[in-house]
């Protein structure tokens, strides 16, 4: 038997019954047919490693595993509430080496210091801005780079601004009535790709009441590490956050990327066993929310003007089906006038974005993408609104390649945009 880095538990493969109940929710299961890359399937699989009759260096096993979105369908489907997202952690951990492919080593490795970050930001402004990525795109010089860094290049949006991202300020006052203290995770990709959607995120919390702090400290949430087989990464960028987070004083942490989100609530369950940070992680995960399940429960207060536009929302696998939140988002879209809301045919399918899959698993990610495009065309919409990064540049990445006249944006960015109809001009 190979020795395992990290154990499989127990306990939480016993609570499958292999009902199957949750295979026509499976999106990897829906597009091979086979049992081995259904949740009962994998869930069995996890077993034979756990008990030592397969080795966690078993290529068929692995292969498995790496070809599971993490989407996390198959907990919503579940009659018998098994915690399927920390299984697929804990099975991907017990792989020795695990080697992702050179884009996705390249962005774990980016993603765990700032200063990194920062020049992974303005390397890839740079590309974009300077036109290197006009010219590697017409010249063909691409497609001598690996197919993730490909795909890599496919995705990423156009950025706003110039060569330096624009910074968040590290503390925003209320406008109005104070009614909350919070802070903000500002995420470890959204400053350098997205700040616009982080600024409209602290625009419409302020506008609500919120002073708004940024802990300057703050890190990557370790999602990617997290999900690629790396808990020691991820509960050292854990520790990271639960201390600057904690220094901030604020009643509430919040966050605008749904895989974030889900990762920060499950700090009390990654940091249980370590005697110096077991509580002050509990203590964390109760406070955090991500901000549209804030926003409702705080009750918002200010007015939205008029945004008239036909949307459709598209949830993230990590916010309906990680953080059971599906109704808040709609009910601010809704509260904008002019604004129709359309549902689109299972708005709660993966689009194949999850973290670095589509780096990984191109074609079952595009095949993913596929079938949410083909939904999206059917509802006539011209914005598309989804509240994690990943699922963003994902859809928008799609619908440049099939030439759909859409909008991709976060739902704070159409609040932040009503709100700002309805202030006088100054
Ligand atoms: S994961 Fe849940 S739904 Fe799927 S087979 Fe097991 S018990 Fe049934
Ligand atoms: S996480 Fe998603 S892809 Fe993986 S088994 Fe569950 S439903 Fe299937």
């Amino acid at each position: 038997m190979t020795a395992t880095r990290e154990a499989i538990s127990r306990d939480l493969i016993r609570q499958c019954v292999q009902c199957g109940l949750c295979l026509s929710s499976c999106p990897t299961f829906r597009l091979t047919g086979s049992e081995l890359d259904s949740p009962r399937g994998r869930i069995f699989q996890m077993d034979l490693v756990r008990s030592g009759e397969v080795p966690s260096d078993d290529p068929d096993f692995r292969q498995h595993m790496d070809f599971c979105l993490g989407c996390r369908a198959c907990e919503s489907a579940c009659p018998s509430g098994v915690q399927y997202g920390l299984l697929i952690e804990q099975a991907r951990a017990t792989i020795p080496d695990p080697r992702p492919p050179a884009g996705v080593r390249l962005l774990q490795r980016a993603v765990t210091s700032r200063r990194l970050m920062r020049l992974f930001g303005l390397a890839t402004r740079s590309y974009q801005k300077l036109g290197l990525q006009r010219l590697a795109r017409t010249s063909g010089l691409l497609r001598f780079l690996p197919a993730s860094l490909r795909q890599a290049d496919a995705t990423l949006p156009a950025l706003e601004g110039g060569l330096l991202a624009p910074r968040l300020q590290t503390a925003t006052p209320a406008r109005g009535e104070l009614r909350y203290r919070v802070a903000m995770l500002e995420g470890c990709v959204m400053p350098e790709f997205m700040s616009e959607t982080n600024r409209a995120t602290v625009d419409v919390l302020a506008a609500n009441g919120c002073d708004v702090i940024v802990p300057g400290k703050q890190g990557c949430c370790g999602a990617l590490h997290l999900h690629g087989g790396d808990p020691e990464t991820a509960r050292r960028l854990a520790c990271v956050n639960i201390a600057a987070f904690e220094s901030s004083g604020a009643e509430y942490y919040l966050t605008n990327a749904a895989g974030c989100g889900s990762a920060l609530k499950e700090y009390g369950h990654l940091l249980a066993d370590d005697p110096d940070w077991a509580a002050r992680a509990a203590a964390f995960a109760e406070r955090v929310r991500d901000v549209q399940e804030f926003l409702v429960m705080a009750g918002p207060v200010a007015t939205p003007g008029p945004v008239h536009a036909r949307v459709t929302y598209q949830d993230a696998c990590h916010l309906a089906h990680g953080q059971r939140v599906r109704e808040q988002p709609r009910d601010l879209l809704r509260a904008i006038p002019g604004l129709e809301l359309v549902e689109m045919a299972n708005p709660d399918y993966c689009c194949g974005s999850a973290g670095t899959y589509n780096l990984q698993q191109y074609d079952a990610s595009m095949a993913l993408l596929d079938e949410k495009l083909a939904a999206i065309r059917e509802t006539g919409a011209e914005v598309i609104a989804a509240a994690n990064p990943g699922c963003i540049m994902q859809i928008a990445a799609g619908a440049r390649r099939a030439g759909m006249e859409v909008k991709v944006v976060h739902p704070m960015r159409l609040l932040a945009d009503a709100y700002a109809r309805s202030r006088p001009a100054p």
